[in-house]
């Protein structure tokens, strides 16, 4: 099979008129034809309706409906591990060629309906129109990447020649998975870690987090249009601590994919690690967590692009990724140069409804997700000097506006939780080595970055800056597939890097034949 290299889906250029107008007629046309409806599950190739349904709100604007959802039970979630089981057989053998064409189809139409998926990520998870295309160009990234890894681990690997035998290594699938994303890459992370356990000739049951299972439904049908098999996607809705629960307990589920908090993979991997009656393997686990992610500010280097940095990766999707920059560390000799360059920036970020072009900053996911930020707002008032924002915004949605105190303790609460919100703790450092100390002094270890021009100082960031995505000179958030292999250290996770060479090898395991000839 010929495929073309790796690139990655450039970003959409909306400056352009025509690029715009699209868009805007792919907002007009989630509007009319999708918003309100009501979505079935899947399981066993066959549509599946609960008992009842809940509701999804636009988080920007909460009297829209995006959708209503199968509220499914444990018991449907144990007839779709069950129903997976059975489908493992027949599409774990399938030739890896036949799974990848199915995936390179879908990447392709993926591409041909980018913007209404992005329209779609903007009513239901509060993305503006940038953060929206960039979420969907990483999901066709994703599907693509992953494909061709599959094409090369498919291939025969090399083993070391011994007279007299035959021996090969081959990779086999493990069997079914509990794929359980997050909300905040609805689309890209969900199809991402469903797309790499089918490509390796897994079975898999998908919940999507109940913020986002619209977007999730959009691209399973788009799955099921591009010739994948319905049985061996199963596609459940319903709240995580009942239907991923039980997903993830099952005696048939052979590995788990999460990607979410730290006290939700915790909890997991407990569960995942105990031995069901009749289970017959030790559960695999790949769980990717939170973060606390820093930027460290050097004494020696270009301050108005560390500002700037600062405050992309700080409100970017107002400040809801794993790799969000929630603490600025900041040499002594130019912290007060440095955090009177912040203020200027925040206020320019535009505030709205992320469907109206030209914003910048829009709605956080949900009520609970508004009180826990305005809690942490409250607790940086005691622990830090406020220098913008720690307010709410519009109530006709859940806006928090973007927020930075200066003056935090390393060990202060808001320099040390994840928060998962638009607020930023500036820490001032003595020097770069005591900056490198304090960007170290938390139990996550997921991005990171510094910003000197000093060589030896890059030299020993680079050394002990210990976390999964480190960055030099540029912001923290914003990895891309195939360039920046994504995933974090101690409790950001089980460092799967995502959208790297290694990550298929998580879904599959290695089968040795050795043949005796002559
Ligand atoms: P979450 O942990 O609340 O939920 C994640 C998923 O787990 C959802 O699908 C949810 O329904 C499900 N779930 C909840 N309880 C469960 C249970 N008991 N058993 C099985 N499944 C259960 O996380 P979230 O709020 O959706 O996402 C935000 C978190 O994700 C943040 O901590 C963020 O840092 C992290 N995240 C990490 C990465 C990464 O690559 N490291 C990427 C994105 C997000």
């Amino acid at each position: 099979m010929q495929l073309p290299d790796f690139r990655n889906e450039p970003f959409t250029d909306f400056s352009r008129p025509d690029n715009r107008e699209a868009f805007q007629q792919a907002l007009q046309k989630i509007q009319n034809e999708v918003l309100g409806r009501t979505w079935p599950c899947w399981i066993g190739g066959e549509e599946v309706r609960g008992d009842t349904t809940f509701d999804g709100h636009d988080p920007g604007e909460l009297t829209r409906l995006i959708g209503k959802y199968q509220k499914l039970t444990e018991a449907d979630a144990t007839v779709a591990v069950e129903k997976a089981h059975a489908a493992f057989r027949d599409w774990s053998q399938t030739d890896a060629e036949y799974r990848v064409g199915i995936f390179m189809r879908a990447a392709q139409t993926l591409r041909e309906r980018k913007h209404e998926f992005s329209a779609m990520l903007c009513y239901e998870v509060g993305k503006t129109w940038a953060e929206a295309d960039g979420d969907t160009a990483e999901a066709i990234d994703f599907l693509e990447y992953y494909a061709l890894q599959m094409l090369k681990m498919s291939q025969p690997q090399p083993v070391t020649p011994v007279a007299g035998e035959r021996n090969q290594m081959v990779y086999i699938p493990l069997g079914v998975g509990a794929i359980i994303p997050p909300w905040n890459f609805p689309l890209a992370i969900m199809a991402g870690m469903t797309a790499a356990a089918l490509l390796a000739g897994n079975t898999v049951v998908l919940k999507p987090a109940s913020q986002s299972p619209g977007v999730a439904a959009m691209w399973v049908d788009l799955m099921y249009e591009c010739g994948l098999p319905k049985q061996v996607l199963n596609f459940i809705t319903g709240p995580g601590s009942s239907v991923g629960a039980a997903m993830v307990q099952h005696k048939l589920t052979r590995f788990i994919s999460f990607t979410g908090s730290k006290d939700v993979g915790l909890w997991i991997f407990d569960k995942a690690s105990k031995v069901q009656p009749g289970q017959i393997w030790m559960k695999r686990l790949v769980a990717e967590m939170g973060g606390k992610d820093s930027i460290l500010v050097d004494a020696e280097c270009d301050l108005e692009a560390a500002a700037d940095a600062v405050v992309a990766s700080a409100f970017g999707y107002q400040g809801q990724k794993c790799s969000a920059c929630s603490r600025a560390i900041v040499h002594a000799g130019v912290y007060d140069r440095f955090v009177a360059m912040i203020p200027p920036r925040v206020e320019r970020i535009q505030v709205g409804h992320p469907s109206e072009q030209g914003k910048g900053f829009g709605p956080m996911i949900d009520g609970a997700a508004k009180r826990k930020t305005m809690e942490y707002i409250e607790a940086g008032k005691k622990e830090g000097r406020l220098l913008i924002g720690g307010g709410e915004g519009s109530t006709s949605g859940y806006y928090v506006m973007p927020t930075v105190f200066a003056d935090v303790a390393p060990d202060a609460r808001i320099s040390q939780e994840e928060i998962f919100g638009p607020v930023l703790a500036i820490i001032k450092a003595n020097d770069f080595a005591h900056g490198l100390e304090i960007a170290n002094n938390t139990e996550y270890g997921l991005t990171g970055s510094v910003f000197t021009h000093n060589p030896a100082h890059k030299e020993m960031a680079v050394r002990h800056f210990h976390v999964g995505n480190f960055y030099i000179n540029r912001k923290c958030t914003g990895a891309l597939v195939g360039a920046h292999p994504f995933g974090g250290f101690n409790m950001s996770g089980t460092d799967s890097k995502a959208g790297g060479p290694d990550y298929l090898l998580q879904f599959l395991q290695a089968k040795t034949i050795s043949e005796k000839i002559g």
